[in-house]
């Protein structure tokens, strides 16, 4: 349970990180969702939420920003600080894809992919690190990929970013371990979400076809994982990359 935590979760209006700020919630943690420029979903999202706080009291508070300006990190922990009272936990789950072959891949997507995906993570680490540092304790959980772990075609730039979350991950948990926060990293395979509604039908079949379950995950599934990261049962748990793919095998 997470009873009087609280949390910031990148990218919480949509897919995966919606899940987790509705899960977070419903076992009772009080949760700022950021988001980038979905405002429809954010409303969605919002709307839900409030059905889950006047059942168990906990707050949601909505930020839009891109979290691949360092500015607006700092202005979200500020804003969590402010508002929650404090920061126990941060979901590192914003991430994009601007897929392409490596020979044809333009530079900007490239570094577009890396700078939300793993700067954005860095920036929301840095800014949330001294609340959690002189509180000497918390939990950060950084969303990785399968493709960060054992690569896939056309992503040279998203499974960079994942990999790079993963070398993050390592490295902070062995500065934080000290202070009381783990740091670990979820790795999912093919998740049904906005992200990979993108997908045409022959590269979803293909990605289905190499998971032993033989089907999708669903965000909730993840949801479940990361509100276990986040719990004080897995206090003892860090620096640890947590696949969530059904048996996937890229
Ligand atoms: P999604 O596209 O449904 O949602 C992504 C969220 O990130 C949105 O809320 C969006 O507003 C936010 N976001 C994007 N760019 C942002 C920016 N610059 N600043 C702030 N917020 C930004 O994606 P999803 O499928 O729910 O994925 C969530 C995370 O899980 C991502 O990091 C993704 O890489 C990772 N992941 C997803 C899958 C999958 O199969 N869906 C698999 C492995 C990893």
């Amino acid at each position: 349970m997470l009873k009087g935590k609280k949390a910031i979760i990148t990218g919480g209006t949509r897919g995966i990180g919606r899940a987790v700020a509705l899960k977070f919630m419903r076992e009772g943690a009080d949760v700022l969702v950021t988001y980038a420029g979905n405002d429809e979903a954010a409303e969605i999202t919002r709307k839900e939420a409030e059905a889950i706080s006047a059942e168990t009291g906990a707050k949601i508070f909505v930020l839009k920003g891109d979290v691949s300006s360092e500015s607006f990190a700092g202005e979200a922990a500020a804003f969590g600080r402010e508002n929650l009272g404090t920061i126990d936990i941060l979901v590192n789950n914003a991430g994009i894809t601007r897929d392409g072959l490596l020979l044809r891949m333009k530079a900007d997507d490239f570094d577009g992919v890396v700078k939300t995906n793993l700067s954005g993570a860095f920036y929301m680490m840095k800014a949330v690190a001294p609340v959690m540092t002189k509180n000497r304790s918390g939990r950060v959980i950084n969303l990785s990929s399968v493709a960060g772990v054992r690569g896939n075609a056309g992503q040279v730039n998203y499974a960079a970013s994942k990999a790079g979350i993963i070398g993050m991950t390592l490295s902070a948990s062995k500065e934080l371990g000290a202070r009381g926060i783990t740091v670990n990293a979820v790795a999912p395979g093919f998740i049904e979400t906005d992200m990979t509604a993108a997908l045409t039908d022959e590269q979803k079949e293909r990605a289905t076809a190499q998971i032993s379950l033989g089907r999708p995950g669903r965000p909730a599934e993840v949801a479940a994982l990361i509100a276990f990261l986040a719990s004080d049962e897995a206090a003892y748990i860090t620096g640890q990359v947590i696949g969530i793919d059904g048996g996937m095998v890229i």
